[in-house]
């Protein structure tokens, strides 16, 4: 059976076709600037990639033009499930979800929390549903891998009502992410996850750091939205909480220009005055770009400090594990990093972080210092597993599919 994957942004939407067991993925690709006359659709198979324009094209256009595609790949009978990456959850799914009315529902609810990802991941599955009639679907959370974590991580020191009443508390991102390298980080070490006390960091154009023991988020750097923590692309990560009611008052800014900003211009970005993307930034700080040098450092600085107090959560710490596409390429980063963290007993194998690129996994600590792992993510391959594990009944902690346990996977409710 595959798994057709599908990841809905605003105008975009990633989708991989892929065996949950095995991993093989028999398409992937990408349609992106949805509704506008740039509208493309980038499709990889084995290996080869072809780009087609398709202007002002909807998600039902790409879904029609992906079961083409699967139709001519002989697979377009052999799709047993779709699944969804969705973004926020809230405190309602602690796990994935068999997608019905009620967790529709559910996921509308949630608006508020990321009013800009769920109405978008709500649409692409609308459109799923009308595309692919008769096959289940499946959401994965992004935030559901962060429901372990204890109230002392997860509230904040505001006022009680703002959490019971307006749910103010830290959620948590990347949750798959976290989940899947923390489950390679085992493997890696030939150790059961059960035992292992890791910090795991997901440092892409987003970034967050989560403290996983026994395979459970216990902390994590991101919050109530993904602006928290870490200083990230164009994201600012923590400031000041009076950061709004001071450029206010200062710069008569309002409530959405700061807002705004805070998530678009601000990080690597704001800091630089060049860039967000980190090897454009290391590139130009090598040439002596005195704004992407101090982005790069201040970006280091708050990771690594981050990272000690992130170690806070674990009983011990067996493993730091980088991830994202400056986790497994920038070695610069890395071992910037891993050169701040001297106290927490990591010491740098050069060779072998300078190895630890392009894909190539790796070990880059000296024999006898804390392991330090780079660990590519695969966020897809961890949501089909999640959706075979809620449909297929043998699996440990599935569910069985009678009308019964339908209805109650159909809640999905923690
Ligand atoms: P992601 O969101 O996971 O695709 O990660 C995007 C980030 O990874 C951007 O900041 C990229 O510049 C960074 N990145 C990708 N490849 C490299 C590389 N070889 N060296 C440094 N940063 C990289």
């Amino acid at each position: 059976m595959w798994t057709l994957v599908l990841n809905c942004g605003s105008s975009s939407v990633k989708f991989a076709l892929l065996q949950a067991e095995s991993g093989e993925t028999a398409l992937s690709g990408l349609a992106e600037r949805l509704g506008s006359p740039e509208a493309r659709l980038v499709l990889s198979q084995a290996g080869q990639k072809t780009e087609s324009a398709h202007p002002d094209a909807s998600y039902a256009e790409v879904f029609a033009l992906l079961l083409a595609e699967l139709e001519q790949l002989g697979l377009r009978e052999q799709v047993g499930v779709v699944a969804h990456r969705v973004v926020h959850g809230g405190e309602k799914f602690s796990a994935p979800a068999l997608i019905g009315p009620d967790v529709l529902e559910s996921i509308r609810a949630c608006i508020p929390l990321a009013p800009l990802h769920n109405p978008a991941n709500l649409a692409g599955i609308e459109a799923a549903q009308a595309s692919f009639p008769g096959l289940p679907q499946v959401a994965v959370f992004d935030t559901a891998f962060h429901q372990t974590l204890p109230p002392v991580a997860y509230r904040y020191a505001v006022p009680k009502e703002w959490y019971t009443e307006h749910g103010v508390r830290r959620y948590g991102f990347h949750g798959t992410s976290h989940a899947y390298v923390a489950q390679e980080a085992a493997r890696m070490l030939n150790r059961p996850l059960a035992e292992l006390h890791l910090v795991t960091a997901h440092l892409g154009n987003g970034c967050s750091l989560a403290a996983v023991s026994g395979g459970k988020s216990l902390d994590t750097s991101m919050g109530l939205t993904p602006l928290e923590g870490l200083v990230m692309g164009t994201r600012s990560g923590d400031v000041d909480p009076n950061l709004h009611d001071y450029l206010a008052r200062q710069a008569g800014l309002s409530l959405e220009v700061v807002t705004d900003a805070l998530n678009r211009r601000s990080g690597l970005t704001g800091l630089s005055g060049l860039s967000g993307d980190m090897r454009q930034l290391e590139e130009a700080a090598v040439q002596g770009h005195a704004g992407a040098t101090l982005a790069v450092e201040v970006f280091v600085y708050r990771l690594a400090k981050s990272i000690a107090a992130m170690s806070v959560a674990l009983p011990g710490l067996d493993a730091l594990v980088f991830t994202g596409g400056i986790g497994e390429n920038s070695a610069g980063v890395r071992a910037k990093v891993l050169n701040r963290l001297g106290l927490l007993g990591f010491a740098l194998d050069e060779a072998a972080n300078d190895a630890a690129v392009r894909g190539v996994a790796g070990q880059i600590g000296r024999p006898g210092s804390t392991p330090a792992l780079v660990v590519g993510t695969n966020e897809e391959l961890m949501i089909a597993r999640e959706a075979a594990r809620l449909l297929t009944p043998e699996r440990p902690g599935s569910q069985q599919l009678g009308s019964n346990t339908l209805r109650a996977v159909t809640g999905g409710l923690a």
